[in-house]
């Protein structure tokens, strides 16, 4: 929540006041010197590539109802990332996956209802027949060359990132000849 929408103490109910704390105004509580601090949201993404091709689900919900995006979500309180990220995968799919890499954190805030950050793995498939659900209504596999639209600018930037860092391991292999 924004701080100007605080206006009670979560823990006694007193109405809070905005007062200087650890270097800005926050709103603070008279009685029971409760704090409110603005936490980020933090969501984890899974990039799942099989064949060249790239596993995408439909948005089922706003924003961008019907785009396409890696399966993805919050994370929860207390929540490895990672197992948010199979965790998710696993709702939106049906998909059993595990984690193969840290591919990036995009951090901006791009919808009022998003994420401050996104940490998106690599993941590869380990069971599961691919099925959509929970906030997906479709998906299926695309090539990284022929991709539908796209829902959030944080989605373009992390398979733009992957296609060029797979580029790079193309150009590194040695030429004939060499
Ligand atoms: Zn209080």
């Amino acid at each position: 929540m924004r701080p100007q929408d605080i206006r009670y103490c979560p823990s006694c109910a007193t109405p809070v006041v905005i007062r200087e704390k650890i270097g800005q105004p926050r709103p603070v509580c008279p009685a029971c010197n409760w704090i409110y601090f603005q936490d980020p949201k933090v969501a984890a993404a899974a990039l799942i590539v099989e064949n060249g091709k790239i596993l995408l689900v439909r948005r089922v919900n706003e924003p961008h109802r019907g785009l396409w995006t890696l399966p993805a979500g919050f994370i929860n309180g207390g929540e490895d990332p990672a197992q948010a990220a199979i965790r998710e995968t696993r709702e939106e799919t049906g998909l059993t996956v595990r984690i193969t890499a840290l591919l990036d954190i995009y951090a901006r805030r791009e919808h009022a209802r998003g994420a401050d950050f996104v940490i998106f793995y690599q993941a590869e498939i380990e069971s599961g027949t691919p099925h959509p659900a929970d906030d997906a209504d479709a998906l299926d596999w695309f090539s990284l060359d022929a991709l539908p639209l796209l829902a959030f600018d944080a989605t373009r930037y992390i398979i733009e990132k992957f296609k060029s860092m797979r580029s790079i391991v193309i150009s590194k292999e040695p030429r004939s000849g060499d």
